[in-house]
């Protein structure tokens, strides 16, 4: 064989190969180069502007792992999540332990330091399926659970006492930590702790 047929025959054939496995490149190049596997602007929990105003509000080190985590739900089984609450004020959780003493008291929950999010879903159709009132089993079974364990998230569903199944979070200190820092005024200009 010729050595010009054999780089044409290179060539051609690495083109294919990268063509046919043009996803799981572009895939392992963006997690190595430290963007995002899952999400990209086209999805529709992204055009939902409560969803995303509720996201960017979260702790600014949690915000990459929740924008993946709805990205993977929509892509993997199809569902859009809407999210309900995320970053709340102190203010805002004493109201809310007002309303119903289960709800914990201010500074007592992660939603105060911006690492939980409550969560509904919708299915293709548009249809609220998963809800507060739901089934911890219809939670499980829509397969949703599993993708927020498989990246780490804790589930408000796995409380002994309380049914929460909206609730996620991830937790880089214990509540009782974060509410220390809290109050040792150990956090940014915008009130949310710092973590070093
Ligand atoms: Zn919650």
């Amino acid at each position: 064989m010729k050595s010009s047929t054999k780089i044409i025959l290179f060539i051609s054939i690495s083109s294919l190969l990268i063509l046919i496995f043009q996803k799981q490149i572009k895939s392992i190049l963006k997690e190595k180069l430290g963007g995002y596997k899952w999400f990209d602007e086209s999805l529709k929990w992204y055009r939902d502007e409560k969803t995303k105003t509720i996201i960017y509000n979260l702790h600014p080190s949690i915000i990459y792992d929740f924008k993946e985590f709805l990205s993977r739900v929509e892509k993997e089984i199809g569902l859009q999540i809407i999210a309900t609450s995320g970053y709340r004020t102190w203010a805002e959780q004493a109201n809310l332990h007002k309303q119903n003493k289960q709800n914990a008291s201010a500074g007592n929950s992660d939603h105060n330091y911006g690492f939980a999010l409550d969560i509904n879903a919708l299915d293709k159709s548009g249809k609220n399926i998963l809800m507060k009132a739901t089934s911890k089993q219809k939670w499980q079974e829509s397969g949703l659970v599993d993708i927020a364990k498989n990246m780490g998230f804790k589930w408000g569903g796995d409380f002994q006492s309380y049914h929460d199944p909206v609730h996620f979070y991830k937790q880089p200190l214990s509540t009782s930590e974060m509410k220390a820092k809290y109050l040792a005024g150990n956090k940014n200009i915008n009130g949310y702790i710092n973590l070093t």
